[in-house]
């Protein structure tokens, strides 16, 4: 009797807004009770709601994606900047974003980024995930955590973003919101990715190359996050991007196309994975670097005209 009562009161939550998901749910519940044994009781209320809130998740997703990309382009007519550097750039006395980073100075607005890097694109890092029907575990975009209520679990998911525009502008950023708010997180963290932009130092540093061209990066790095610990290595012509699906996302935005990686730690643990890999790019630019090598390896910061 105790488990039916956690059941019901988790469905009667996601029911109030629609008296229809509620028998779907109900329905699935019942058969699946009969087919599984008592002894996952835990793992089978995750299963009844995950077949019903994927499929919801789908559909709000499409039809309300579609309708929003629309509103999503930017206006920069009706833009208000709040700080310095946005009136600034809206005046045209900044029209490069090199300058903002050789004065040091901060970025607060999500639209600064908009204006001075051009053809900027967005991604997302899949950082969740959800056990599979044969064993492992299936990657999915948003990372779901709950927290305990009187009335059942609140949700709340997290997402991970990364921006860049290709050619050694790249920026990654993490928000959370409230289950069911999808668009909201992702536009959350793509708009953080935009103020953490980095300029990349590219270059040819592999000893098997030395070709000068800017196709990897000039000299090894480490970063660290966590338990996670990252070395980038320059590679040479043709080696193309030997890293982990999610980092190839965060590679190929900064648009480096030949680089090696080795890694030590949790590296399941993507969050910390991917903020490792960053930690690591972010150090090609804290180095003073001498001019005779720059000019061996071919380094250029940023981007190239
Ligand atoms: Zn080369």
């Amino acid at each position: 009797m105790a488990e039916e009562n956690k059941t019901k009161k988790e469905e009667k939550a996601p029911a109030k807004e629609k008296p229809v998901a509620k028998e779907a749910v109900e329905k699935k519940a019942v058969s699946e009770k009969k087919q599984a044994p008592k002894e996952e009781a835990k793992q089978e209320d995750k299963k009844e709601e995950r077949p019903e809130r994927r499929g919801r998740r789908d559909f709000k997703g499409r039809r309300g994606g579609r309708r929003r990309e629309e509103k999503e382009e930017f206006d920069y007519t009706t833009w208000k900047p709040k700080t310095e550097l946005g009136k600034k750039v809206l005046s045209g006395e900044i029209t490069d974003i090199n300058q903002v980073f050789a004065q040091g100075l901060k970025i607060a607005e999500p639209a600064i980024v908009d204006i001075l890097i051009p053809g900027l694109e967005k991604d997302v890092i899949f950082i969740g995930g959800s056990t599979g029907k044969g064993g492992g575990i299936r990657r999915t975009p948003f990372k779901r955590t709950s927290r305990m209520h009187k009335s059942g679990r609140r949700y709340r998911m997290s997402v991970m973003a990364v921006v860049g525009n290709k050619n050694g502008y790249v920026g990654v950023g993490m928000a959370a919101s409230p289950a069911g708010k999808h668009r909201e997180a992702i536009q959350k963290a793509t708009d953080k990715a935009k103020l953490n932009i980095i300029p990349i130092a590219r270059g040819c540093g592999s000893w098997e190359c030395l070709c000068g061209a800017k196709h990897s990066i000039p000299f090894t790095v480490n970063g660290k996050r966590g338990s996670v610990k990252v070395n980038l290595i320059p590679a040479p012509k043709g080696i193309g991007l030997c890293v982990s699906n999610e980092i190839k996302k965060i590679m190929s935005f900064a648009g480096i196309s030949d680089v090696w990686c080795k890694s030590r730690g949790n590296t399941k643990m993507r969050i910390n994975f991917v903020m490792a890999v960053f930690s690591a790019l972010r150090k090609l630019n804290v180095y003073k670097i001498k001019p005779e090598f720059e000019k061996n390896v071919g380094m250029i910061v940023g981007k190239v005209e």
